[in-house]
């Protein structure tokens, strides 16, 4: 799985890769078929959080152009763990592409807080969009919160809503040097 987008010198969407449609309907994202091209970054950025660290990181590689940017992240599926490799590259006019692909996928047992939306209650867990982990009582993986919650029952009742942002751990890590070399994922 792999999928490329790139972005104009203002942060609007320029173009995607051929795989996109295929991309955005395996992964929930009907609403991006087709393409929102010319929509800026917080259209495709969960979070006001997430969208500072992606503006940094489109800013950081165009200061730079043909020096690529790559980050590991994670973007898991209810029951798959995925690690995901982007590399990010700016041409000489302040175009920046963002291609990603999946380097490494674990089977789990499914967690159903990363289902379908459906039936949610009022309460909000955070999950960090570069890690995949949730705060409760600090920063944890998604199954450990999860268990310390009682969420993996089989019939775990409404569950609650998930948000998105950015732990300390991987704001740190950004932001001290956002030239980062696969390894942000330290498990
Ligand atoms: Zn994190």
């Amino acid at each position: 799985m792999a999928v490329s987008w790139r972005f104009d010198g203002d942060d609007l969407l320029s173009g995607v890769g051929a795989e996109w449609d295929d991309f955005a309907l395996a992964n929930d994202g009907d609403a991006c078929v087709p393409p929102p091209i010319g929509q800026g970054l917080i259209g495709f950025v969960s979070s006001a959080d997430l969208c500072v660290v992606w503006h940094a990181i489109l800013g950081h590689t165009r200061r730079d152009p043909g020096r690529p940017v790559t980050l590991t992240y994670r973007c898991d599926a209810p029951a798959e763990r995925r690690l995901m490799t982007a590399t990010v590259t700016s041409d000489a006019h302040a175009e920046v592409e963002i291609f990603s692909s999946v380097t490494r996928r674990e089977p789990r047992a499914e967690v159903p807080l990363l289902g379908s939306p459906a039936a949610r209650t009022t309460d909000m867990i955070r999950m960090c969009g570069w890690c995949s982990r949730i705060r409760v009582d600090g920063w944890v993986d998604v199954e450990e919160g999860c268990r310390r919650l009682g969420l993996l029952e089989l019939e775990p009742g409404p569950l609650p809503r998930v948000t998105h942002g950015i732990c300390d751990n991987c704001r740190d890590t950004l932001t001290s040097g956002i030239d980062l070399e696969p390894g942000l994922l330290s498990r």
